[in-house]
């Protein structure tokens, strides 16, 4: 039973529905269990080897022994292996807030598929010879994401990638080779692939600066614009930086590029890898679409919707995808993935959560997200800790805990001075008290000698910092 533990229905309390121990397991081979949930918030220092053995313990490759098979030996201590893992990821769930994923889901109707090596080799669009492949639901999805940006089926191309990153290098592929002299330009607070994406292509690249909400600084944008005149743009457009949230101005960015004469000289890739299916559903965003100026648009799937796999979406136009693929004739195919073999599972995980929830359900979770990212972010507030949320975010920036095992528990992903909770569907009310609680108690034990002050977080969120300096 242990080993089905990969599609199984991971849950609201996952606890709850822990599946017992395996009876043959020598429970001495066992690291030390997570404390009970006694309420106390406090940490005990069984905890913090636990927290330690999940970044060091390293399960060794064992030859077998000639008499495994007759012992029986081997298969208990894989048995052992798998349960004590399958229990710290039931702890690490139930303790995690910072990174974009939704851990709410249940796919136990695909059970019955991971005994399959499902694989969509190359183009979605194209028929390949391997029969064992998903491209039905691939196209669906693909379908149901163009319609979602308002692109015609018969105009745009894409597939079921890897995960955002992906969508970013395949992004910025097409805009290079529309216009191979291009220069990248991005905002600094732009996800590390797309920097990688100029490195692997060589391209050059501006960095350019942003406002303190984290958007990009069209100002600056258009200063470097009229700088590097003469060459077209490619420009990265975030849809939800990865540390603050903040969604760049889209219609800003092709106003700038059109007031400074980059008329038909530019390509815009849009990263929605965080909040490219959460900004449809937000009232007074400004919309993603193809009826705008925009070559393409990529989202992961394993954020804001929730999958077992890491993956996502690109999609962009045919056009662009018909000049790219003249150059590779002699293929007598296209050839306009960046992988070759590709996770056909995936494209079934989206497809039944696009099927489930719809329209409608995601709006619903948005909305649960924006209030409960709302919620967390005027409790710290109340509870005098400096903190930060965009408008159109559910991403709460605060400052960075002081201590380092705290934020490694709750799996924070911290910048300089500050932190954040990405409030995705899973992330509830209680969870979040649970986690103030203990913040607010720990802090208490950080700051008790009145010498060690909370962090200055200005610079970082101006006016939303309550530190010593600047608390009214
Ligand atoms: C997470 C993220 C990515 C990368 O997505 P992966 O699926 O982790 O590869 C790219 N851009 C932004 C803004 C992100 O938040």
């Amino acid at each position: 039973m242990v080993g089905s533990a990969l599609y199984g229905s991971a849950a609201m309390d996952p606890i709850e529905k822990a599946e017992p121990l395996p009876e043959e397991l020598d429970p001495t081979e066992l690291p030390a269990a997570p404390p009970a949930e006694d309420g106390s918030g406090g940490k005990s220092t069984r905890e913090v080897v636990l927290g330690r053995n999940v970044h060091t313990m390293c399960f060794a490759v064992k030859e077998p022994e000639d008499d495994d098979e007759v012992t029986g030996e081997r298969e208990a201590y894989m048995a052992s292996v798998l349960a004590r893992y399958r229990k710290s990821l039931l702890e690490r769930t139930k303790h995690h807030l910072g990174y974009p994923y939704n851990l709410d889901f249940d796919y136990g109707a695909l059970n019955q598929l991971q005994h399959f090596s499902i694989n969509n080799l190359g183009d979605p669009f194209i028929e390949s010879n391997y029969g064992v492949h998903s491209r039905q639901f691939e196209v669906g999805v693909l379908d149901w994401f163009a319609r979602l940006w308002e692109l015609e089926k018969n105009e745009y191309w894409g597939y079921i990638t890897n995960c955002g990153t992906e969508g970013n290098l395949h992004g910025i592929l097409v805009g290079r080779e529309v216009f191979p002299d291009g220069i990248l330009y991005a905002s600094k607070e732009s996800h590390y692939s797309v920097f990688k994406a100029a490195r692997m292509y060589r391209m050059d690249c501006e960095k350019v600066g942003t406002l303190i909400s984290g958007e990009i600084d069209c100002a600056d944008f258009e200063k470097k614009l009229i700088l590097n005149k003469g060459k077209p743009a490619i420009i990265n457009v975030n849809i939800g930086t990865t540390v603050k949230g903040a969604v760049d101005d889209l219609d800003m960015v092709i106003e700038t590029l059109e007031k400074t004469g980059y008329k038909d000289q530019f390509y815009i890739h849009c990263d929605g890898a965080l909040f490219g299916l959460m900004m449809p559903f937000v009232k007074r965003a400004p919309k993603v679409s193809f009826k705008k100026p925009i070559g393409s648009v990529s989202v992961s799937g394993h954020k804001f919707v929730g999958c077992p796999m890491p993956c996502g979406v690109q999609i962009t136009r045919l056009k662009h995808i018909n000049a790219l693929s003249s150059n590779v004739e002699y293929l007598a195919s296209r050839d306009a993935t960046i992988m070759g073999s590709r996770n056909g599972h995936a494209p079934i995980f989206l497809w039944y959560t696009l099927n489930r929830k719809g329209y409608r359900g995601f709006q619903k979770e948005v909305q649960k997200c924006l209030r409960n990212a709302h919620y967390l972010k005027d409790q710290l507030r109340a509870a005098g800790i400096g903190a930060m949320l965009n408008e159109l975010s559910s991403t709460v920036v605060f400052e960075r805990p002081k201590d380092e095992e705290f934020v490694r528990r709750w799996q924070l992903a911290c910048e300089g001075n500050i932190a954040h909770v990405v409030v995705m569907p899973n992330v509830t009310i209680e969870k979040l008290d649970y986690f103030l609680n203990e913040l607010t108690q720990q802090r208490l034990i950080w700051y008790q000698d009145g010498e060690t002050r909370p962090p200055c977080l200005a610079a970082d969120i101006g006016d939303g910092c309550f530190c010593a300096l600047h608390k009214q």
